[in-house]
C-alpha cells in the first residue's frame, strides 16, 4: 500500500511547487523509498500538446509517447526516473474519459454530476500509480492555486481521499509566498494565513506549509504561522531562493523535510539520506574549469520556459565537462545574411532549436550556412536538424528552392516531407510521431563519438521527416546520415565528417538529460565547444606574434 503526498499551492502560481514536489520526491528517493509524482493540471486541454509554448512553456514527452506538462522534465531530471502518460492527467482527461463512459451507457441513467463522477475519476487517476507496487510514496501536484474556480473538484478529490484512506497514509504539503515589504522590513504572512483559510473552507487542513521568501524565516514567525494556520511548529518549512533549483533539495534537507514529512506518513526514519552524487554534481557546478558561450537560437526564446529540457541539458553537460555554459538566446526572426556575423561571431557553439511553422525558418536556416562555413560546433534538434538539411540542399547541392513541405508545399526540391503515416492525420492532439523510438547509429561517426554504442533509443515529437529520396546526393556532397530509424529507415539523425562538430537530430535529446545522466551529444557539443575556443585562442595569439605586435 502506497502513501500518498498531496502538493498544493496558494497566494500566487509559479512559486515552483514541481520543484519542491521533484526535491521532496529526491530526499525520499535518497532515504531509500521508491517515489513517483504526478501531476493534476485544471484546465481543459486533453494534454498541454496543442497549446503554444507562450502559453504552457514546453510540451514534455515520455517514452510511452505523452504530451505532458513541464514539470515532468523536473521529476525526471531529479529522480532519473522515467514518467509515463499516468504521470500527468488534465481536467479534459479526465472529462473525456467519464463522457466516454456515458456515451456507452456506463452510468446507467444516473444523471452524470462533478461528484461523484468527475471526482471519482480523478481519485481513480490519483490512486492508479500507488496501486501498480511500484512505488511507496506517490506524490500528487495539484496544478494552479488554491481558491481556483477549476480546481476545486481537485481539491474535493483530496479531501475525500484523506477521509476515505487512513490517516497515516496521507499528507498535503502547502507552498505559499512571504512576501517582503521592503519599508516595513518585514516578512508578511497574512496572505499565507489567507489560502490557508480558503483550504480549510474547502475542507483541507496542510500537514507541512512550505514559505517561499527572500528573506530568512525566524522562529518566531515560524511560530506564528504554526499557531495560525493549525500546523505543527516544526512542519513549517522556509524555501529560500537559491541560486541553482538543484541546490532546493538541500535546502530542504536542512530544514528536516524527510525526517517530518516520514514521521508524519509513520515511515522508517532509519536509512542515512544518501545524496553524495548529488552534492558532487553541485560542487562541480560552482566550480567549473572552463566557460563557453552557446548561442540558443529559436522563435520563443522571450520564454524560459518554453526551452525548459535544453536549458536543464546544458546545466547537466556542462557540469560534466566542468564548463560552466553561457547560454545566449538569439531569436531566429533577427538573423538575416547582413548581421549574421555579428550576431554569432562570439560565440563557441550553437544549438538551434526545435519548432513548428514559417515564423525564423530563414533565421535558422542563416545561422546553419554561417556555423557550417566558419567549423562553429553545432547541434540541431528537430527543426534545427531539418533547417541543417535544407541548407545543405540549398548552399551545397544548389537546390536554391529546397525546403521542408511544411513551410513551402509547392518547392520543387522537398527535402524534408511529410511521413507516409502522417498523410491522412486531421486531428491535431496526440498524432505525432511521439515517444521512444530506436535508432542505430553508423560505427565511428561523431554520434557513435558521443554516445558510445551502436544502438539508442530516443523520444521524438514531429511529423516531417528527412526525405530518402535525396539521400544519396546528399551524402554524395558530405553530410551523413549517422543513425536511422532500424525498422523503417527513417534517417534521425545527420552530421557532416569534415565538420569538427556538427550534428542534427530529428529527435529531442533534451528530454533524456538528467542531473545523473547528463546527455552524450549534449555532453559532445560542449567539449566541442571548449577545443573550439580553445584553438580560436590559440590562432588570435599566433596572428598577434606573427604580426610582430
Ligand atoms: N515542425 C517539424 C515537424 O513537425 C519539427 C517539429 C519539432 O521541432 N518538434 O516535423
Amino acid at each position: 500500500m502506497a502513501k500518498y503526498i498531496f502538493v498544493t499551492g496558494g497566494v500566487t502560481s509559479s512559486l515552483g511547487k514541481g520543484i519542491f514536489a521533484a526535491s521532496l520526491a529526491k530526499l525520499l528517493q535518497a532515504r531509500g523509498y521508491r517515489v513517483a509524482i504526478q501531476k493534476f493540471d485544471p484546465y481543459i486541454n486533453v494534454d498541454p500538446g496543442t497549446l503554444n509554448p507562450y502559453e504552457h512553456g514546453e510540451c514534455y514527452v515520455t517514452e510511452d509517447g505523452a504530451e505532458t506538462d513541464l514539470d515532468l522534465g523536473h521529476y525526471e531530471r531529479f529522480l532519473n526516473v522515467p514518467t509515463s502518460q499516468a504521470n500527468n492527467v488534465t481536467t479534459g482527461r479526465i472529462y473525456l474519459s467519464v463522457i466516454t463512459k456515458e456515451r456507452k451507457g456506463a452510468f446507467l441513467g444516473k444523471t452524470v454530476q462533478v461528484i461523484p463522477h468527475i471526482t471519482d475519476e480523478i481519485k481513480r487517476c490519483m490512486l492508479l500509480l500507488g496501486q501498480s507496487g511500484d512505488y511507496d510514496i506517490v506524490l500528487t501536484e495539484i496544478g494552479g492555486t488554491v481558491g481556483d474556480i477549476e480546481a476545486q473538484p481537485y481539491i474535493e478529490s483530496v479531501r475525500q481521499l484523506k477521509w476515505e484512506l487512513p490517516a497515516e497514509d496521507t499528507l498535503i504539503c502547502h507552498l505559499t509566498l512571504l512576501p517582503y515589504l521592503k519599508s516595513a522590513k518585514e516578512l508578511k504572512t497574512k496572505p499565507t494565513q489567507h489560502s490557508v483559510k480558503e483550504l480549510q473552507a474547502l475542507g483541507l487542513q496542510p500537514d507541512i506549509l512550505v514559505c517561499r521568501t527572500e528573506m530568512e524565516m525566524n522562529s518566531d514567525l515560524k511560530k506564528k504561522l504554526a499557531l495560525f494556520c493549525n500546523v505543527s511548529r516544526d512542519a513549517v518549512i522556509q524555501a529560500l531562493d537559491v541560486d541553482s533549483i538543484y541546490e532546493v533539495p538541500l535546502e530542504f534537507q536542512k530544514e528536516n523535510l524527510d525526517t517530518i514529512v516520514l514521521n508524519k506518513l509513520r515511515l522508517q526514519n532509519g536509512e542515512q539520506c544518501n545524496l553524495d552524487k548529488w552534492k558532487d554534481f553541485l560542487y562541480k557546478q560552482k566550480h567549473p574549469k572552463h566557460e563557453v558561450k552557446i548561442g540558443l537560437v529559436g522563435k520563443y526564446i522571450e520564454l524560459q520556459d518554453a526551452y525548459k529540457s535544453i536549458h536543464e541539458a546544458f546545466v547537466h553537460a556542462g557540469v560534466a565537462n566542468e564548463c560552466s555554459v553561457l547560454v545566449e538566446p538569439i531569436h531566429s526572426e533577427d538573423i538575416d545574411e547582413k548581421n549574421v556575423k555579428s550576431l554569432l561571431g562570439h560565440l563557441d557553439g550553437v544549438l538551434v532549436a526545435p519548432g513548428f511553422g514559417t515564423r525564423g525558418i530563414e533565421g535558422k536556416i542563416e545561422t546553419i550556412k554561417y556555423v557550417r562555413e566558419n567549423n562553429i560546433p553545432f547541434f540541431g534538434i528537430c527543426l534545427g536538424m531539418q533547417c541543417a538539411v535544407i541548407e545543405f540542399a540549398r548552399n551545397v547541392l544548389g537546390h536554391t528552392d529546397a525546403h521542408s513541405t511544411e513551410m513551402n508545399r509547392q518547392t520543387k526540391y522537398p527535402v524534408i516531407s511529410l511521413m507516409e503515416e502522417q498523410k491522412n492525420v486531421e486531428d491535431k492532439g496526440g498524432t505525432m510521431r511521439l515517444g521512444a523510438y530506436k535508432c542505430v547509429l553508423e560505427k565511428g561517426s561523431q554520434a557513435y563519438e558521443c554516445y558510445g554504442t551502436e544502438n539508442i533509443s530516443e523520444r521524438h515529437r514531429h511529423r516531417y521527416e528527412f526525405n530518402n529520396e535525396y539521400l544519396t546526393a546528399i551524402e554524395n556532397a558530405g553530410m551523413k546520415a549517422s543513425g536511422k530509424n532500424p525498422e523503417s529507415g527513417l534517417v534521425e539523425i545527420v552530421e557532416i565528417p569534415s565538420h569538427p562538430f556538427f550534428i542534427g537530430v530529428q529527435f529531442h535529446p533534451e528530454l533524456k538529460s538528467t542531473v545523473e545522466n547528463p546527455h552524450p551529444v549534449f555532453k559532445g557539443l560542449i567539449k566541442a565547444a571548449i577545443q573550439y575556443k580553445h584553438l580560436k585562442a590559440k590562432s588570435r595569439e599566433l596572428s598577434f606574434h606573427e604580426s610582430g605586435e
